[in-house]
């Protein structure tokens, strides 16, 4: 399982690289837009993922929102 750990969950033979994303997230009163959120970023299909720590200040942010 570690060796796989960089190849795109979609398995269409891209790799997921360091890069940053925009995460943004809807709420009842509107959308909170965070900017420039470090990520792993698809280099073929573009699909992103966080890191669980910086999931975790993104929730932050969106419950002080
Ligand atoms: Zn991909």
């Amino acid at each position: 399982m570690n060796s796989s750990r960089n190849i795109c969950l979609i398995r269409h033979g891209g790799h997921q690289q360091p890069g940053s994303t925009t995460f943004t997230v809807g709420l009842g009163f509107g959308v909170v837009v965070v900017h420039g959120v470090p990520a792993r970023v698809c280099d073929l299909c573009s699909t992103d993922w966080l890191d669980d720590s910086v999931a975790e200040k993104l929730e932050q942010i969106v419950e002080q929102a």
